[in-house]
């Protein structure tokens, strides 16, 4: 009975098996250390809630380093396949090869996958040393768009045929003069893929009670491209949602009981504001880099990347691959040594994104409580003081211990 079924999908929603076959990537460098450590919270959450009843049945597919060692190439077609088929898996962090023939193994999956939304909650989990003076006002959900933007890969390197024919080119045909030694990189933000982008983020929003979605751009100096993304988002917003949804504008930043808040910020004040007022934001949509610079903001916010989850997902598809937010830590690897937090969370959004949410609530609580009794690993220890420091593979078997204890109380 080892074998697993396929997670289905149909009109929007998942059809998700008893027992799911879920492709993982170990990842590289510390990637090994902390999926073990997630595989053994991931098992144990589902075998306390639902018994022998539920299991994930783990498929490992290849890439990165391990990929490159065993078949020859960093991203093997058959892991692309496996991702197709199952339609939601989970990974480690990988090893960008330098100067290999691909430009970074993350966002090669993300594009391959049209993973179109880069979802990331942060929140504060109470204990976690951090700079700030109120972490536990932070609480939001990021939607960054993930296909586009200057991610998109269209890039001329300065002295270059190409780069010095598009100088002709910009010159002849619109009069735009650039110095000869330019690079030139290309932004392209499409108004269909911000559109699919800013419906997942209030779609979100809209089923787990959320406040507001606020839009965050650089439209004030970039107009057709960030401006875009603002207008674009308002005009869907009162297109599809015009019963559910309030502007800024039209309630002066109070909405009734019911609606949801759509309000847009530039990105630069966001940052300040994130700092000092993070209690106004609750789920932001965002463009590309955007997206990048703020995410990891606002994970140092509350005690940085290593608590900080993240998935790539495509909701028109169900396709999912859920993935801690930091690399490879490579000084770090084969220690059993630092912080699993970021892929068990991610796990456990994982498990919320397939429907089994109270296997997902239990790995939270139970981080929660093994955090508030100071047992930690060494990242976080050394800023505690009063913690006692356990390695990667003893943070999960607290958590499981600490799992059990609270199924005896609530379930
Ligand atoms: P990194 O996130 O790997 O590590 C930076 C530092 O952060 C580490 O030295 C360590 O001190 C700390 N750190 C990271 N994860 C931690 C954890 N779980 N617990 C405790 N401390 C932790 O960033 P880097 O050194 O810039 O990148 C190393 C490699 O990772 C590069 O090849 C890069 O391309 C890759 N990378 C991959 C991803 C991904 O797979 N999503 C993301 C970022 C970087």
């Amino acid at each position: 009975m080892s074998e697993g079924d396929v997670i289905l999908f149909g009109n929007g929603k998942l059809t998700v098996p008893n027992r799911p076959t879920i492709p993982f990537i170990e990842g590289d460098g510390i990637g090994p250390d902390i999926w073990k450590a997630t595989k053994t919270v991931l098992d144990r959450a589902v075998e306390v809630v639902w018994g022998g009843n539920r299991k994930i049945i783990w498929k490992e597919v290849l890439a990165g380093e391990k990929a490159h060692r065993i078949t020859g190439t960093w991203l093997p077609e058959e892991t692309i396949e496996a991702l197709h088929i199952h339609r939601v898996g989970i990974k480690g962090p990988l090893t960008t090869p330098v100067g290999g023939g691909i430009r970074s193994l993350n966002v090669a999956l993300r594009q391959r996958l049209d993973l179109y939304a880069c979802v990331r909650p942060v929140r504060y989990f109470n204990g976690v040393p951090t700079p700030t003076r109120q972490p536990d006002k932070v609480n939001m959900v990021v939607f960054r768009e993930n296909t586009e933007d200057v991610y998109a890969g269209f890039e001329l390197k300065e002295g270059t045929q190409e780069a010095r024919s598009l100088i002709a080119h910009l010159k002849e045909t619109y009069g735009w003069h650039l110095p000869p030694d330019t690079g030139i990189g290309i932004k392209p933000i499409s108004r269909a893929r911000s559109r699919r982008l800013i419906q997942a983020a209030i779609d979100y929003a809209l089923d787990n009670g959320r406040r507001s979605v606020t839009l965050v751009h650089k439209g004030n100096i970039q107009k057709f491209t960030e401006g875009a993304f603002r207008q674009w988002g308002y005009d869907l917003a009162k297109e599809l949602y015009p019963d559910r949804i309030i502007t800024w504008d039209e309630c002066n930043g109070h909405p009734p009981i019911g609606r949801i808040l759509i309000k847009d910020t530039i990105a630069d004040i966001f940052f300040q504001q994130a700092l000092t007022r993070p209690n106004e934001f609750d789920v932001i949509a965002t463009t590309n880099l955007n997206g990048d610079y703020i995410s990891d903001a606002l994970a140092a916010q509350v005690g940085g990347v290593g608590m900080a989850p993240g998935a790539n997902i495509n909701y028109q598809n169900g396709y999912a691959l859920f993935e801690a937010t930091h690399g490879t830590a490579p000084k770090y690897a084969g220690l059993d040594k630092v912080n699993p937090c970021s892929l068990i969370l991610s796990g456990a959004m994982m498990l919320q994104y397939i429907g089994w949410g109270e296997a997902s609530a239990l790995i939270e609580k139970a981080i929660e409580k093994t955090i508030a009794q100071k047992t930690v690993t060494y990242d976080l220890a050394r800023l505690m003081g009063d913690a006692k420091e356990v390695s990667c593979s003893g943070f999960a078997a607290c958590v499981c211990e600490n799992m059990g204890e609270i199924s005896n109380l609530v379930l």
